[in-house]
């Protein structure tokens, strides 16, 4: 997935957006009460549940994505870097002494020893 994307690109952009999402929740969680304050200064009439349910759960929501962001951005496992390899060459080497061994062996070609599939 995503390949031409350099290592580490959707992280670093969750750690960007992660904040912002928190800060968006506590905007959502103030526009009720800045509402409020308003039409009841103008002596209007408006639907305030309505206006409280919707910030609301604007503001619950921001906080999830916020969390969900947060999560992958600063605690996901990045691969190393022999992983991305061998994912990418689909390679396989002796334990014993490094040679690549031929997909499909059980024995190392060049020194013989009983190879487990381990990538590196
Ligand atoms: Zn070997």
């Amino acid at each position: 997935m995503a390949a031409e994307l350099p290592k580490g690109a959707f992280r670093g952009l969750a750690k960007i957006v992660a904040p912002l999402c928190f800060w968006m929740a506590a905007g959502w969680f103030a526009y009720a009460p800045m509402i409020e304050r308003i039409y009841s200064s103008v002596d209007e009439v408006i639907d305030l549940e309505e206006i409280r349910m919707f910030s609301l759960t604007m503001g619950i929501l921001c906080i999830a994505a916020g969390i969900l962001l947060a999560f992958y951005g600063f605690t996901g496992k990045e691969p190393s870097d022999a992983e991305v390899k061998a994912i990418g060459h689909r390679q396989t080497l002796c334990h014993y002494c490094g040679d690549e061994v031929i997909p499909g062996d059980v024995e190392c070609r060049k020194c013989g020893n009983t190879v487990t599939a381990k990538r590196t």
